[in-house]
């Protein structure tokens, strides 16, 4: 049983790995119940184009209330999920419920609204994610090109030329690819040109201290250089400061996500969200700066 369970390299007990396995059999009892007590939720934080503050989309992004333990943050328990079978059940609630929040932001009036959904490794290469995404086309009657598969460069190496296989099938019903917290993985550029990617999301880790920070600097402005010299579009993460802004936008990075703009906002204070911060589909104070 624990050998089932992910521990199979190792040749010897050790501690660490009964409460790895332990933790991870209790984790998958509480998503079940969460699952069925309706605990999840999707936070959606924007996009915004840097040059003119129009709203590309959101990425939508897992959020667990728990009864006893308040919000557990995605990074607590997804990693743990990684290679349960309740994370392909989690991962098909969390596309479900997109495609149920994209209809009402189709329906609001963000007639060109994306929203990116981060896929892990496991739920990536489940053999039934094409059919129960084209399912979803089918019900909520949304056309694939409001959605962005986020992938890391971690889920690609896993199993690479299924992975473009995969890839390859679902761009060709029109779903677009981002590869996530770039530059954190390992060899992304060799596969690269491989793969029919759309877009580039620079790693917020790379953005906090880019003003401060020389390489971190370097770093982006290369990135972005590259990102654009293929025809891709890139994305910035965690872009706090108007100052970032400002040199991400100087340096011709096309989109930007962060606190400055917007924390995610939970399910329930989006069509606030909407209608206080956006206007004709354009981030609302930049069009009032515009105007005056
Ligand atoms: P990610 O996909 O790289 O998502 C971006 C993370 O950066 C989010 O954390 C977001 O809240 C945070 N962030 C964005 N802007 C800022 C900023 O300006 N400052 C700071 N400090 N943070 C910022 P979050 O929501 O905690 O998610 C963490 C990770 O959990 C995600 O990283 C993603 O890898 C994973 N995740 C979240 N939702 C899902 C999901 O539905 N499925 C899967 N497979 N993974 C998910
Ligand atoms: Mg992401
Ligand atoms: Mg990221
Ligand atoms: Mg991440």
């Amino acid at each position: 049983e624990a050998k089932n369970n992910g521990g199979s390299q190792y040749h010897v007990y050790h501690p660490d790995m009964f409460k790895r396995v332990a933790k991870r059999v209790e984790l998958e009892g509480e998503v079940r119940q969460a699952l069925l007590k309706k605990q999840f939720s999707i936070a959606m934080q924007p996009q915004l184009a840097a040059k003119d503050k129009k709203l590309i989309g959101f990425e939508a992004l897992l959020r667990w209330e728990h009864p006893d333990r308040g919000m557990i943050p995605p990074d607590e328990f997804i990693p743990i999920l990684e290679n349960s079978e309740y994370m392909i059940e989690l991962g098909y609630w969390v596309m479900r419920r997109c495609f149920e929040l994209t209809a009402e932001f189709i329906e609001q009036g963000l007639v060109d609204v994306r929203v990116a959904i981060n896929l892990s490794a496991m739920q990536f290469l489940d053999p039934h994610l094409s059919d129960y995404l084209r399912q979803l086309m089918r019900r909520f009657n949304i056309p694939a090109k409001h959605f962005e598969l986020e992938l890391t460069e971690q889920t690609l190496v896993s199993d690479i030329d299924k992975a473009i296989n995969v890839m390859y099938s679902l761009k060709n019903i029109g779903f677009s690819f981002a590869i996530d917290d770039f530059g954190t993985g390992y060899s992304s550029l060799a596969y690269l040109k491989k793969m029919p990617v759309d877009v580039i999301k620079i790693d917020k880790s790379f953005v906090f201290g880019m003003l401060e920070n020389h390489s971190d600097y370097q770093i982006i402005m290369s990135t972005i250089a590259m990102v654009k010299n293929l025809g891709l579009i890139v994305v910035a993460e965690g872009v706090e400061s108007g100052a970032q802004l400002r040199s991400l936008t100087m340096n011709d990075c096309d989109i930007i996500q962060g606190y400055y703009f917007s924390k995610p906002v939970p399910e329930k204070e989006l069509n606030e969200f909407i209608s206080e911060k956006i206007l004709d589909g354009y981030w609302k104070t930049q069009v009032k700066k515009d105007a005056t």
